[in-house]
C-alpha cells in the first residue's frame, strides 16, 4: 500500500497512536475505496492481536426485563409501543439464565433491559447479590439505563463489575432528535462519569446511521471516546423498528459500522469492542465482518427462549443459531473458520487490577 496517500498516511497515524486532526479523520471515514478500507481493517487486526491475540471473549445476554419508563424514538421496547408484549424475568429465572450460561462456558452475564422502576435498588442489588454468590469467578455486566449515583454505588457494592450505557450520541442537538424531552443529554453523560468514578469497568457506545446523524456526528463521537476512554464500546447499525416514530426512517450501514469498527479499535486498542447483534441483524455475515476488522467480543443471547421474541429492539431482530448461547458450538466453528477462537476467560479490561 503507497503511503504518499493521505488516507493511507491517517490509518498509519492511526495505527502508531496519533488521532489524527478533524480533517483527517473525515477524509477517513467519506473514503470509500475497497483497498483503503481493507488495509485499516488490516492495521486494526495487526493491533487487536498485540493485545489480545485470536481471543473472542463470550458474554452471556440475559434480557431481564422489556419493561421500559422511556419512549426513545428509535427503540421497539419504548413505552409508547403499545403491541410489545411485556414481561420481567424473576430472580429465579435469571439466575437459571446464569446456572445454563455457566455450564456452556460463559464468565461473563450481562443484565441488559428497559428503564423498569420495578427493578428498583434493592430489588436489583439482592438480585446482583444471589448472582455473585453463585458464581464469585464470574463478571456480572449490568446495562439497565440512567440512574442515580447512589443506586450505580450501590449495585457496585452488590457486587456488579461493569455497566453498559451507551451515550448514543455525542452531539447535545442530536441527541435530542433522538429522544423525547424528559430526556437529557447531560444526565446521559453525567451518568457515565459517575459509573467510571464510582470504579466500573464501562461501556458507551452509539448506533450507526441513526435518524439525522452527520459524519460530523461521528466525528464527534470518536472524539468523545478518546476523551472518555470506555473500557467497552458498543456499536451497531440503527435499525428501524415497526411502532416507533423512526419506523420509516432507513437503516443504518453494515460497511460503516465494520468501518468505524476498525478506526475505533486504533484508537483505543485495548477495548473490549462487541460485533453486536444489530450487525448480525443488518448483515448475515455481519459479526464475523466485525471481528475481522477488530471487535473481540460476541454476546450469545441467554435469555429464556419464550421471551426472546418480545425483546424486540428492531425488526428482525436474530434470537437463534449462532446468535443464541444454545449455538455455541456453531459459533466457535465459524470463528475459527476466520481464524479467531472463543475463550471462556471473563475478557476484563486489561489494566484492571
Ligand atoms: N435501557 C438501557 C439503556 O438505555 O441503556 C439498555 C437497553 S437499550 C434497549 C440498549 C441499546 O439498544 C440502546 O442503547 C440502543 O443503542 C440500542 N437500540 C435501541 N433501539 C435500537 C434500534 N432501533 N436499532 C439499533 N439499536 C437500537
Amino acid at each position: 500500500m503507497p503511503t504518499n496517500n493521505p488516507v493511507t498516511h491517517t490509518i498509519d497515524a492511526l495505527a502508531k497512536g496519533t488521532v489524527p486532526e478533524d480533517d483527517a479523520l473525515l477524509a477517513l471515514l467519506a473514503c470509500d475505496s475497497l483497498e483503503k478500507n481493507q488495509y485499516l481493517q488490516e492495521r486494526a487486526d495487526i493491533l487487536r492481536r498485540q493485545t489480545f491475540g485470536n481471543h473472542v471473549y463470550i458474554r452471556g445476554l440475559i434480557e431481564f426485563t422489556n419493561y421500559c419508563k422511556n419512549d426513545c424514538y428509535y427503540c421497539g421496547i419504548r413505552k409508547g409501543c403499545k403491541s410489545v408484549t411485556r414481561y420481567r424475568l424473576t430472580p429465579e429465572e435469571i439466575l437459571q439464565c446464569c446456572k445454563n450460561g455457566y455450564e456452556l462456558g460463559f464468565r461473563t452475564f450481562v443484565l441488559q433491559g428497559g428503564e423498569d422502576p420495578y427493578w428498583n435498588d434493592d430489588r436489583l442489588a439482592s438480585l446482583v447479590e444471589a448472582i455473585r454468590a453463585a458464581h464469585p469467578d464470574c463478571a456480572i455486566t449490568l446495562s439497565a439505563g440512567e440512574r442515580s449515583w447512589e443506586s450505580y454505588q450501590k449495585l457496585f457494592d452488590a457486587g456488579a463489575d461493569r455497566y453498559l450505557l451507551r451515550h448514543e450520541t455525542a452531539d447535545k442537538a442530536h441527541y435530542q432528535k433522538l429522544h423525547p424531552q424528559d430526556l437529557s443529554f447531560e444526565n446521559r453523560m453525567e451518568c457515565l462519569q459517575h459509573l467510571k468514578q464510582i470504579g466500573y469497568q464501562v461501556g458507551c457506545g452509539f448506533m450507526v446511521g441513526s435518524p439525522g446523524q452527520t459524519i460530523e456526528h461521528i466525528l464527534k463521537d470518536l472524539r468523545f471516546l478518546v476523551e472518555f476512554q470506555p473500557h467497552m464500546i458498543g456499536i451497531g447499525p440503527f435499525i428501524p423498528a415497526a411502532g416507533t416514530p423512526f419506523e420509516k426512517e432507513y437503516a443504518g450501514s453494515a460497511d460503516l459500522t465494520v468501518k468505524l469498527l476498525s478506526i475505533i479499535r486504533l484508537l483505543l486498542p485495548k477495548a473490549l469492542l462487541p460485533a453486536t447483534t444489530a450487525l448480525g441483524t443488518a448483515s448475515e455475515d455481519g459479526r464475523l465482518r466485525g471481528i475481522c476488522a477488530g471487535a473481540n467480543v460476541i454476546m450469545p443471547n441467554l435469555s429464556p427462549a419464550s421471551v426472546r421474541k418480545n425483546y424486540r429492539l428492531y425488526d428482525n431482530k436474530i434470537a437463534t443459531g449462532a446468535e443464541s448461547a444454545e449455538g455455541i458450538l456453531q459459533l466457535k466453528k465459524q470463528v475459527e473458520r476466520i481464524g479467531y477462537e472463543i475463550v471462556t476467560a471473563r475478557g476484563d479490561y486489561p489494566d484492571i487490577k
